[in-house]
């Protein structure tokens, strides 16, 4: 018998059972590497093994949302930035590591716990009763991602991410693009990124000649759905077909374009429509962008579009293998299924997106469901911190709808807009730091 299960013993897995057995809970943890089964991107039946890089990325925590990351938890004692410490490789102001001692040191963290027991199991349903942790992952095998759908509903999971580029609400140009809804229709909705005939022919052509990323073999086998289909095979289909689907016209008076005669403005001949991606308004989505061009290419191409020149990016466009659910719709701000509330989720699985993501998503779980355990309340880490901007996006705040895996970046934090833009990020790590200390003050108790 054991305190809590947990399924999955990747990044996001350890982590939580790391925080749970240190504060004396007994955990099952399982992992179905090791125990005759394999996923399609892991090399072996190492615990948190690292599947293609071996960089959590930016280690600078004043000037970067990933590196503040990193500083938020250490500051709860994570398992992972504690193995990345003693793993660390020379990478700059990176953080990377050698991904064999990265793996053995997770290792032996946990097996130094006398509380948790790494089982080889492959786990095929969700189990029924008793508290749980769901953390196996953006390649959940089979099985248990048909028990989860059945739990979640079919179209609250998905097994592919069709990824939008997602772009920072201050640095589209509104003296080139305009809020509209087609015909009226709606409220002012959109932003509106206007092309002449000249600009969209370019940008077609631009879309062809551009560099791509394959699929990986396994990917190039799973089926995906049309509404998923990248833009550029859509521009393949030929020169009108865009204008005909996702950059559409009609119905959209551009007021820059405002003349004597047509005093409500003119239509371009194609536009770019973002939509709202978070609450906030601060981050932005290309409706119908989802791309395999290469990042470089895609920051290069979509810089072309008037209005976008100055364009930064909280997210590029991707499309891979992905088993996530639509967590702001079936979770509770505890990672909690609504409809199970013994069933937490935790990592990629969650729509969170990359490795440090993925851990401090397992943290969270493991610290929310010891909180439970001892029977106290949980408090959230204050909005303000990565830790809380990750959590609250996660668990409500981003729309439904588009819902996409997402890397942690200041476009989920509360908008600093007094502080001007070059002090801007120095200004949201300070305010994060001073507003962790004290949440971490108060609850100090829990946290030992
Ligand atoms: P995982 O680390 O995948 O852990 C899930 C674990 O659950 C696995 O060990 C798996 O074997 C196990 N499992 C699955 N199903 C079951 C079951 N039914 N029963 C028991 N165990 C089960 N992020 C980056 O930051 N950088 C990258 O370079 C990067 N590259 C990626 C490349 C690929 C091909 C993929 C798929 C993802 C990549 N990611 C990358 C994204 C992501 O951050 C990682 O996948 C990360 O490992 C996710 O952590 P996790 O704990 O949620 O899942």
């Amino acid at each position: 018998t054991h305190d809590i299960h947990v399924i999955g013993g990747g990044l996001a897995g350890s982590e939580a059972a790391w925080q749970l057995g240190r504060r004396g809970f007994s955990v099952r943890l399982s992992e179905m590497r090791g125990g005759g089964d394999m996923t399609p991107a892991h090399q072996g039946t190492g615990l948190a093994e690292l599947v293609c890089s071996n960089s959590f990325r930016s280690d600078d925590s004043e000037k970067n949302a990933v590196g503040l990351l990193h500083h938020e938890m250490r500051a709860l004692d994570s398992l992972v930035m504690r193995a990345g410490e003693v793993a660390r490789v020379p990478a700059g102001s990176a953080m990377a590591v050698d991904r064999d001692v990265f793996s053995a040191e997770v290792e032996r963290e946990l097996a130094a716990l006398s509380n948790v027991h790494v089982v080889r199991e492959r786990i095929d349903r969700l189990p029924a009763s008793g508290p749980t942790i769901i953390a196996t992952g953006p390649l959940t095998a089979a099985p248990l991602a048909e028990s989860v759908a059945e739990a979640t509903g079919q179209d609250s999971l998905a097994f592919f991410d069709a990824i939008a580029p997602i772009v920072h609400r201050d640095s589209i140009d509104m003296d080139v693009c305009w809020m509209a809804a087609r015909w009226d229709k709606g409220g002012k909705d959109y932003i509106n990124c206007p092309m002449t005939r000249e600009q969209y022919e370019a940008f077609v052509q631009g879309l062809l000649d551009g560099e791509k990323t394959e699929f990986r073999e396994w990917e190039a086998s799973t089926p995906y759905f049309e509404g998923c289909m990248p833009i550029e095979v859509m521009a393949s289909r030929g020169i009108e077909t865009l204008r005909f689907g996702p950059m559409k016209p009609v119905g959209l008076d551009n007021p820059h374009w405002a003349t004597a005669e047509h005093p409500n403005g003119r239509w371009p001949y194609a536009v770019v429509q973002l939509r709202q991606d978070n609450k906030l308004g601060t981050l932005w989505n290309m409706v119908g962008f989802q791309t395999k061009l290469k990042h470089a290419e895609q920051v290069r191409l979509f810089r072309t579009i008037p209005g976008l020149e100055n364009a930064e990016f909280a997210r590029l466009g991707g499309l891979h293998r992905n088993t996530f659910i639509n967590s702001p719709m079936v979770l509770d701000r505890e990672l909690r299924l609504r409809r199970s509330s013994h069933v937490r989720f935790a990592g990629q699985i969650t729509g969170c997106e990359g490795y440090v993501e993925s851990a401090a998503v397992g943290l969270m779980a493991g610290m929310m469901a010891a909180t439970e355990l001892a029977g106290e309340t949980w408090q959230a880490p204050p909005r303000t911190t990565a830790l809380g901007a990750l959590l609250a996006h996660i668990t409500g705040d981003a729309e439904a709808e588009t819902y996409q895996p997402m890397n942690v970046n200041f476009g989920l934090f509360p908008p600093l807009p007094e502080v001007k833009k070059k002090a801007r990020k120095e200004a949201y790590t300070e305010r994060a730091k001073a507003d962790l200390d004290r949440w971490i003050g108060d609850r100090a108790v829990e946290l030992a």
